[in-house]
């Protein structure tokens, strides 16, 4: 076993090898593409169930490779957050999201995804500030969505960074709610704006009554603190009419619109609105 420079000890089997080497190179093209402002934002439509009318978008990290064509964020994000590339990029996204959102009629409002490594950063509360401030973006026309990983870590500094954030005037909603084990734990240590049912719980509306109870109980719940909740993943006109029977207050999905380029924003904005 050898230290490998990050303070864990690695074992040199050469399939380890192999795969440190991988991200080694992956890596680099990683720096490359951030120098050579490779990353782009797409953005997908949010719409409120009972008007049927377009309430935000979401900025959605693309990289545009130039040999591999376009990639998906699973795919690189993680090692954007290994190797604390996510603060710079975390910040462009932020900024390039308020400057896009400014340009866009109608005034819908424009959710950003947060890292819990930028979470965990000092200088968010600032980041947040300046993306609102150089773009003039008013501050309740920006969304914070960020997963209850976050929540985990115990950690009392992210919910004073989380009230320093709503303190601004923006919103807080947990993402992909129900996804893993401690969504209730997380919506008791901080009180968000909005929670986003995971597509999961949605893709199961009408095929299995497990499915139904669920997304109906945390609608109930959202219900009762008061708070929006956010249908993840609507893809048919099966699953709008179960999450709009089950009481949701907006929807996503593939049925109104993937996520599109940002040049495409303001066409799509007219097709929804003219219905
Ligand atoms: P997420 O925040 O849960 O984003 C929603 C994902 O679901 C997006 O995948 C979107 O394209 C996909 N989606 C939307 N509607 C549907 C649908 O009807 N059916 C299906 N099957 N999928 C749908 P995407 O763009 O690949 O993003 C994946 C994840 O990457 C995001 O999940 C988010 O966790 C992360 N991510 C994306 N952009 C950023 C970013 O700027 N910063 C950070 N930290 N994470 C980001
Ligand atoms: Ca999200
Ligand atoms: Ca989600
Ligand atoms: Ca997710």
């Amino acid at each position: 076993a050898k230290a490998d420079g990050s303070g864990c000890l690695r074992f040199f089997e050469p399939a380890n090898d192999t795969r440190m080497h991988e991200r080694r190179v992956q890596e680099i093209d990683l720096r490359r593409a951030w120098a050579a402002r490779e990353f782009e934002l797409f953005f997908q439509p949010i719409m409120q169930v009972t008007t049927r009318r377009l309430v935000a978008f979401e900025a959605l990290l693309r990289w545009r490779h130039p040999e591999r064509g376009l990639i998906q964020p699973d795919a690189f994000i993680p090692l954007l957050e290994e190797i604390g590339l996510i603060l710079p990029v975390g910040n462009w996204v932020l900024s390039e999201a308020c400057r896009a959102a400014m340009l866009w009629p109608g005034a819908p409002r424009v959710a950003v995804n947060l890292s819990p490594v930028q979470l965990a950063h000092g200088g968010l509360v600032a980041s947040v500030a300046a993306a609102l401030e150089e773009s003039g973006l008013a501050a309740a026309r920006l969304e914070l969505e960020i997963t209850e990983t976050v929540m985990m870590k115990e950690n009392p500094a992210t919910v004073v960074t989380l009230e320093r954030l709503k303190a601004l005037g923006v919103r807080i909603a947990m993402d992909d709610f129900g996804a893993g084990y401690s969504s209730l734990r997380s919506l008791q240590r901080f009180p968000f704006d909005k929670v986003k049912i995971d597509r999961s719980f949605v893709a199961g509306l009408g095929q299995s009554q497990q499915s139904e109870a669920i997304v109906r109980a945390v609608t109930g719940m959202c219900v009762s603190l008061g708070i929006t909740s956010t249908a993840e993943g609507v893809e048919t006109p099966e699953q709008l009419l179960a999450v709009e029977k089950e009481g949701c207050t907006e929807v996503q999905g593939f049925l109104f619109s993937r996520p599109i380029p940002e040049g495409q924003v303001p066409s799509l904005i007219g097709a929804l609105a003219a219905g």
